[in-house]
């Protein structure tokens, strides 16, 4: 299966350094979109579909708690996984992610195998609870 995947961050940097670590992980990807920030990424997701997001936290605009909250509260794009990717990586913080709606974590740094396995954990864990999958 090959994936179409949202990257939200508000470093082009990091944006482009997230994208080279999915392609060195062998994940297939059949569509990779960026976006700057939640309000940015919400644009983004009106028009297209992705199977997955990899969101920073600390942005400007709409920062990565609130992109997720909003996530939440649209009938469509509820179920779209979320993995956050940030250097806070305390378990208090993670708890609170979690409680927000977030399915995966990465903690920075992180090796292409751990982005791999995160974004593969989440995915399976979105195919057990969809009903489009289970036919
Ligand atoms: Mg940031």
């Amino acid at each position: 299966m090959a994936f179409r995947v949202l990257i939200v961050d508000d470093s082009p940097a990091l944006r482009g350094f997230v994208r080279r670590v999915l392609e060195i992980s062998g994940l297939e990807t059949s569509a990779v979109f960026e976006a700057a920030d939640g309000m940015e990424a919400l644009e983004t997701l009106s028009r297209e579909w992705v199977d997955v997001i990899l969101t920073d936290i600390n942005m400007p605009r709409m920062n990565g708690e609130e992109f997720v909250t909003q996530l939440t509260k649209s009938a469509r794009l509820a179920a779209v996984p979320v993995i956050v990717v940030t250097t806070d990586g305390t378990e208090v913080r993670q708890e609170h992610l979690r409680a927000l709606g977030v399915r995966g974590y990465l903690a920075k740094p992180f090796t292409p195998e751990d982005l791999k396995d995160e974004v593969e954990r989440v995915m399976e864990e979105a195919a057990g609870t969809c009903q489009f999958y289970t036919f």
